[in-house]
């Protein structure tokens, strides 16, 4: 009876670990120091982890390592595609894929889906990485909501390996992060990211979405991380942890740390009789992400493994063939478009603007008693960064040279041309956005920042 109990206990943490196995190939790539993976790697090494994250990407050229820095219109700019690089942090665009019955009941719930990418953000903060979900693609099907998902059933040959039955190769959103979530599966693992474009998913076990760490976890093997107890052959002293364990030299060697982890304290609780090859007694390290200690003590990267993730983010491309595209593109408002009103409130000449059309038409008032005369409205031209605008008024030609005033004003220069005797001269009149663009709260997710900007004046 207690050795069933036992056995039972084993077999449901067993359950309760990720499922992640990489390849003998991949492997061997991790141990060759001349590998691609490497070298880039020692290469990344010799900038600061600040300078880093001023790439764009690391482009391998006859064999040859070049830096991509982040210009910046990567950043802002009109048109810009999307927001990969909010500000310098980079953005993991998500594709999730949530499986429902055929009648569209069931499956994971939005408020958990979101719940669990806003941990992932607050996990990977430090690692300059944030997750934002593009698209949420239901999967309704009794058939696959009642399947039992097996990570050891995963090959090639098998029919019910995730990949042939969810049919990842037509339903994985290209140069996205896809994720899969499952109700029925011994657990969740990660197909780490091939040129195979078929295996480059995440598959989630519903009930470990709603944990605290696992799909930070998974994303971390998507992003080049091993188990810190991978191979199980690294040494206590450190001397073989480049070719050995998770290949990562500040993480500690770890005996595999599933049911050797305090829930409440957090502290590791297996060191009674568990040594190295040389009878040394482990100190790992029960917070980190990648080992199999309890979800909610997992909570941290250490610096090597937020170099090998980078460092996998900017050689996506060389490794993978391809690199993230955003969700959608942005279309950055144009500063001139909206309504302006003269920040003197006694000006004799112009009181108010109105730009539309996305810059290229202009309404302008002028002070009359007792309401202001319309000038009507004209085509407004870009310069440089200069908006004209020309009025005929019959005894005067006016014409308006408009540019951007600190951060939040207009500067307009009118040049008058009178055709009768009158002097011609030049005004100045400083302008301000009268309405500035409105948030709409109703729209924000919790712990997704995803702000629909609405424009009263139409941008
Ligand atoms: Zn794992």
């Amino acid at each position: 009876m207690l050795l069933a109990a036992i056995l039972f206990t084993a077999q449901t943490w067993a359950q309760d670990e990720c499922g992640y196995v990489p390849d003998e190939a991949y492997i061997a790539t991790w141990k060759n120091k001349n590998s691609i993976q490497n070298k880039r790697l020692k290469f990344l090494k010799e900038y600061s982890i600040k300078d880093v994250q001023k790439m764009k990407e690391i482009k391998y050229i006859d064999g040859r390592f070049k830096p991509v820095m982040l210009k910046s219109s990567d950043i802002e700019g009109e048109g810009v595609e999307g927001d990969l690089f909010n500000g310098v942090r980079r953005t993991i665009p998500v594709v999730a894929h949530i499986v429902r019955r055929s009648n569209n009941t069931g499956g994971l719930s939005r408020a958990n889906l979101d719940a669990s990418i806003a941990r992932a953000n607050n996990f990977y903060a430090s690692s300059n990485m944030r997750f934002v979900l593009c698209e949420v693609k239901y999967i309704n099907s009794d058939n696959i909501y009642n399947h039992s998902f097996s990570h050891l059933s995963e090959t090639n040959s098998n029919a019910n390996a995730s990949f042939n039955k969810l049919t990842t190769t037509t339903r994985n959103v290209s140069r996205k992060l896809n994720i899969y979530f499952v109700p029925n599966s011994t657990t969740s693992w990660t197909w780490r990211p091939l040129i195979d474009t078929r295996r480059q998913h995440i598959m989630m076990k519903n009930s470990h979405a709603t944990n605290e760490s696992t799909l930070s976890h998974e994303i971390g093997h998507w992003f080049d991380l091993f188990h810190t107890h991978n191979g199980g052959d690294e040494l206590v002293n450190g001397s073989n942890c480049s070719t050995a364990g998770d290949f990562v030299c500040d993480t500690a060697a770890d005996p595999n740390l599933s049911g050797k982890v305090n829930g409440t304290t957090c502290a590791y609780t297996g060191s009674a009789g568990v040594v190295d090859a040389n009878g040394h007694t482990y100190s790992p390290d029960p917070r980190n992400m990648m080992s199999y200690s309890t979800k909610p003590c997992r909570d941290r990267f250490s610096g090597g493994q937020i170099y090998r993730m980078q460092s996998a983010y900017l050689g996506m491309n060389t490794d993978r063939g391809y690199t993230f595209s955003f969700c959608f593109t942005i279309i950055k408002p144009i500063w001139v478009v909206g309504t302006w009103t003269n920040k003197d409130l006694k000006t004799r000449g112009i009181t108010k603007i109105i730009v539309s059309d996305k810059g290229k038409k202009i309404q302008t008032f002028g002070k009359c008693h007792p309401n202001d005369c319309d000038w009507k409205t004209v085509p407004l031209k870009k310069s440089g960064s200069i908006y004209k605008a020309t009025y005929e008024q019959g005894f005067a030609t006016k014409k308006l040279s408009i540019s951007q005033s600190g951060t939040n004003g207009m500067k307009v220069v009118v040049d008058v041309d009178y055709h009768d005797n009158r002097q011609d001269r030049r005004d100045t009149y400083y302008m301000k956005k009268s309405k500035n663009l409105i948030l709409n709260p109703g729209i924000l997710q919790p712990g997704i920042l995803r702000p629909v900007l609405i424009n009263p004046d139409g941008q």
